[in-house]
């Protein structure tokens, strides 16, 4: 499959967590890759301890075939509009890793340009790690702009060097991967998930009962039911469970997450939709984040983190950095 798609000159700008797995996957996927970044940047030092050549924003996408934006999303209208649109080369592709400013029309891209969308699902260190060991995190692709008459192969050909066609590659549009991306972090996998946590440690606490036994059994088990899930879903978490937990699960499951709960699950997904999500989220992001720095300190400040920090430190393999392969030997020394 990939031996006839184009192997463009790629430029990632920004190495954070999706720019240095990207970068890492396709140089090794035989890609002629540059990193763009600005000097003295907190991740340059990073990149070119990777090998990489690294020049400014400008210069790295001035002969760049394909020019990846891997930059915080709030962040790449200004650097589209000062930096990426004036110096890219006639033809090129500009290629997002979420359709947020695309698709709410912050950018608009320059009608010469292919504007294609390949979105791994997994953060960065995922899509390195499973890379590493001949796996693949699944990912999606679309087309907003197609010039060329070839984006689709171009978009192709880099899921294909991050490593996602050994998992699975889906098309999809602009639309329908940033609505769900958002909806996904939003009401289940972050804002869903944590709440749920801290909601349930809350509970248990305000009984009285032992902070480290409510850590244990509404953080730290989460992971193995988790991972049952992953492994063969909600089927695979009910073969592994007991019959009480089974009975427990049926019976006050639905009594937690109700109805009411998938209504907000709706509105949420309605301000998503509508743009209000998208527009508050600049207008805080222009004011400074005050609210977004207050929220993040008091989640950072909750209860539960205090006793997970002395519970984890006990777990010695925790400390050994996951996305190294020798885990086993930093966890011992
Ligand atoms: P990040 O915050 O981890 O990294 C951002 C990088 O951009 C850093 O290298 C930073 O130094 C650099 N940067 C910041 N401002 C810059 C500027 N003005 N000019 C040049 N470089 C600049 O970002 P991330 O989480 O990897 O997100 C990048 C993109 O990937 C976003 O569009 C995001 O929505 C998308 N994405 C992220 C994830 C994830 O798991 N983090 C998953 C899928 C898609
Ligand atoms: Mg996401």
């Amino acid at each position: 499959m990939t031996s006839n798609l184009p192997q463009p000159k790629i430029a990632v700008v920004g190495y954070g967590s999706q720019g240095r797995a990207h970068a890492l996957n396709l140089r090794e996927s035989g890609f002629d890759v540059v990193v763009g970044l600005r000097a003295g940047g907190p991740t340059e030092s990073k990149a070119k301890a990777d090998g990489f050549v690294v020049k400014s924003p400008a210069d790295a996408v001035k002969d760049a075939d394909l020019v990846a934006v891997l930059t915080p999303d709030m962040v790449q209208k200004k650097l589209y509009n000062e930096v990426l649109a004036p110096n890219m080369k006639q033809g090129a592709v500009l290629l997002f890793a979420h359709g947020l400013n695309v698709h709410f029309g912050m950018i608009e891209p320059r009608a010469d340009l292919d504007v294609v969308l390949v979105a791994p699902k997994g953060p960065g260190a995922l899509v390195r790690r499973e890379y590493e060991i001949g796996r693949g995190v699944p990912c999606i692709y679309a087309v907003y702009q197609d010039k060329s008459g070839k984006a689709e192969q171009y978009a192709l050909a880099y899921a294909a060097g991050l490593g996602g066609a050994r998992a699975n590659i889906i098309k999809t549009t602009f639309k329908e991967e940033t609505e769900t991306d958002l909806f996904g972090e939003q009401a289940v996998l972050c804002g869903g998930a944590s709440s749920l946590v801290q909601a349930g440690f809350e509970t248990l606490v305000e009984a009285g009962y032992q902070p480290e036994i409510a850590y244990y059994e509404v953080l730290h088990e989460l992971k193995l039911i988790v991972d049952l899930f992953y492994e063969g879903g909600i089927t695979r978490m009910l073969e592994f469970i007991s019959e009480t937990a089974q009975y427990g699960d049926f019976v006050s499951g639905p009594r937690v997450i109700d109805a009411s709960v998938k209504a907000r699950m709706k509105d949420v997904l309605t301000d998503i939709q509508n743009g209000t999500f998208t527009k508050n989220w600049v207008a805080e992001y222009e004011a400074g984040l005050p609210n977004y720095k207050k929220w993040q300190q008091a989640d950072k400040d909750h209860a539960i983190e205090k006793v997970g920090q002395q519970l984890r430190a006990k777990m010695v393999w925790l400390q050994a950095n996951a996305s190294q392969p020798d885990t086993d030997e930093q966890a011992a020394a």
